[in-house]
């Protein structure tokens, strides 16, 4: 048995001793009196009775070694800024923003939504939220009004977090009027907002509602604001990601499972070290953000970059395909993680700027959110010449469920696979219908994951057990399994490989969309009959959104003009109410949908048509002319 199956089989087979071995990786104001407790499956508690705080671990445990080291870097190509906190100036930082946002009525278990551009600000916010025992739930920057709206109807926020603006591409997109009108949208209202003045546009204050940080921050400058220990299965932070319905689902996770979930994961997977820096080209309204840019590396003891901006914009807002090369020569980044898209858009630019700079320190590069292909990897990997190690997980899962495990035993990769299961991750492929599991090499199936769930996974849907046991636990026939709503296979050495989603779920640039979601965007324009939306491939973002529409008046059908005139219209309504990230790529007009007799629309056959693949079996299509018009739509174009 290699080393890594044995520290597999002692996590799968032991998991309690495994995992509570793991647990001395995080300090602990009182021990777990119980390490497990699967007594009601699907859920699964970690480190009953522990008390423990992710800010404690993340920021206050480093400071007598670590104090005058680097912890947060934030670097914006977009403004300009660079600007470095030490552990000491981080841990001022957070407790100016845990008082303030105390003197704004919040406590624990309150809910604060944080709704911020890449500025430390936000990392500051998650951090005394979590300080504090205050649930965090950040909204991706990219989304627009109606998607804000629906989360803050759901997570009923005591306070928003936000700024007046993000930037991207040195556009400066004003966050403040799509929070108001957020707001406005939403049945629930916050008590307050407070508010980053970053000077890039203008903010109307609400009176009584709306507070400015740096006023409130200036009055608590020597706060001393303690960790609240608390328990290990309270809540720290919900983030909502999109499903099979429209509406987007509360992940929820605990505190002390999280925390030492993250600290194994620092030292088994990332190898990362205290003291080193650790650069994530991700964004705080992803996991990825949440895991490995802010709580991951600080709870290891490394610096963290916080980057805003473009990957081709250097610091001096001219075009740099260099500047992530740059970053890790100037802060010896050791550990790296970013997205295929990323590297796509990389792979671009002049490669000799990957030769330019000294990157010696690189131990490796991460890479995970969406299939990485084989041109992709072999070109990054020759360029670096450092481990590109894809790992494949979820917004669920909170850390990688397959990858390789660098820091157990640098098990070699195959190129299209992510790797072997992690340890603490029972993963099984199935037959989607009968449930059976498939064993034999290279077998097409359902990736699922058998109970109790390792440390860190979701402890449940938001305010919804229901949805968590229905939606993930009950949709494979006749077994209690977690699915990942992922296809995949394994070979004959154990490697898995991930097919893309069995569900109406699509992955833009390595961003997950709930067709479903931009359907119902689309829905709400006032010429819109029908609509499907399915995801295509794309050879940069991974996927693209497609929409077919059935137009009420159906002129768009025949005339060209009138048809880009209403695509013009539907997209901005996508980008209105959702974010220009789930903009379809193209919206064409169709005079019938392809369903089944019963009324089921077949976005999978609409989808094998744009990928020019066989749609497969079409007996159950009520009219095989709309599939037809589709195919004739696609390859006129
Ligand atoms: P998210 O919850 O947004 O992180 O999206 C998770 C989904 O992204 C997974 O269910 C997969 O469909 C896809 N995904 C994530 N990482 C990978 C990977 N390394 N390879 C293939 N697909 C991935």
């Amino acid at each position: 048995m290699s080393r890594y199956e044995e520290f597999y089989r002692q996590s799968v087979d032991a998991p309690e001793a495994f995992w509570a071995e793991q647990a001395k990786l995080i300090d602990w104001q009182t021990p777990a009196e119980q390490i497990l407790d699967a007594s009601q499956p699907p859920f699964a508690r970690w480190f009953v009775g522990g008390t423990t705080n992710l800010c404690h671990n993340a920021v206050d445990r480093h400071l007598a070694a670590r104090g005058d080291q680097p912890a947060l870097i934030f670097v914006s190509t977009e403004t300009g800024a660079e600007k470095i906190y030490s552990f000491k100036e981080l841990h001022a930082e957070v407790q100016r923003t845990a008082a303030s946002l105390m003197e704004l009525g919040v406590g624990k278990g309150d809910r604060v939504l944080i709704y911020m551009p890449m500025i430390p600000e936000a990392a500051f916010a998650m951090l005394a939220c979590a300080r504090i025992g205050a649930i965090h739930c950040v909204v991706f920057g990219g989304f627009a009004s109606g998607s804000l709206a629906t989360r803050i109807e759901d997570a009923e926020p005591k306070v928003v977090v936000s700024a007046d603006a993000g930037s991207r591409g040195g556009k400066v997109i004003a966050y403040k009027p799509l929070l108001d009108e957020a707001i406005r949208l939403s049945k629930y209202k916050p008590a307050a907002v407070l508010l980053t003045d970053r000077g890039l546009a203008p903010m109307d204050l609400t009176a009584g509602r709306d507070h400015v940080a740096s006023e409130l921050r200036r009055k608590h400058l020597d706060a001393e604001v303690p960790c609240a220990w608390l328990a290990s299965t309270d809540i720290s932070y919900t983030i909502y990601t999109s499903g099979t319905t429209g509406k987007p689902k509360g992940v929820q996770r605990d505190v002390g499972g999280y925390a030492v979930a993250l600290a194994a994961s620092m030292k088994h997977i990332f190898d990362g070290r205290p003291g080193e820096t650790y650069f994530s080209t991700s964004d705080i309204g992803w996991v990825v953000g949440h895991s490995y840019i802010v709580y991951g590396p600080l709870i290891a003891g490394m610096a963290t970059i916080m980057y805003e901006g473009l990957p081709t914009q250097g610091i001096d807002r001219q075009p740099d395909g260099g500047i992530w090369w740059r970053l890790v020569e100037k802060y010896k980044v050791t550990v790296m993680f970013s997205a295929p898209t990323a590297v796509r858009v990389l792979k671009k630019q002049d490669p000799a700027l990957l030769k330019k700079y000294d990157l010696s320190s690189l131990r490796a590069l991460f890479l995970a959110g969406e299939p990485l292909d084989e041109p992709t990897a072999r070109w990054i990997s020759e360029g670096l010449g450092v481990p590109i190690i894809d790992n494949y997980w979820q917004t669920e899962s909170g850390w990688p469920m397959i990858t390789i495990a660098n820091g157990v035993e640098a098990k070699p990769s195959k190129f299209g696979s992510p790797g072997v299961p992690m340890y603490g991750y029972r993963i099984k492929i199935l037959h989607e219908s009968t449930g059976e599991e498939l064993t034999a090499p290279n077998e097409k199936g359902v990736v699922v994951v058998e109970g109790p769930t390792p440390p860190g996974f979701m402890q449940t849907v938001w305010k919804d057990d229901a949805r968590f046991v229905n939606t993930y636990w009950k949709s494979v026939p006749g077994k209690m399994v977690y699915s990942t709503f992922d296809w995949g296979i394994r070979d004959e050495d154990g490697y898995f490989y991930i097919l893309g989603r069995t569900d109406d779920v699509i992955n833009v640039a390595g961003h997950r969309l709930g067709t479903r979601e931009i359907e119902e965007s689309i829905s709400g324009h006032a010429n819109v009959a029908e609509v499907a939306v399915v995801g295509v491939a794309d050879a940069l973002k991974g996927q693209v959104a497609m929409a077919f529409v059935v137009p009420k008046d159906g002129i768009a059908v025949t005339d060209a003009d009138a048809a880009l005139k209403l695509e013009g219209e539907i997209m901005k309504v996508v980008a209105d109410q959702l974010g220009a990230l789930a903009r379809p790529a193209r919206v064409r007009f169709v005079s019938g949908l392809p369903k089944t007799r019963s009324g089921k629309l077949l976005r999978r056959a609409i989808q094998a048509v744009c990928e020019q693949r066989d749609p497969g079996d079409l007996t159950t299509i009520d009219d095989p002319a709309t599939l037809q018009q589709i195919r004739q739509l696609v390859s006129s174009a």
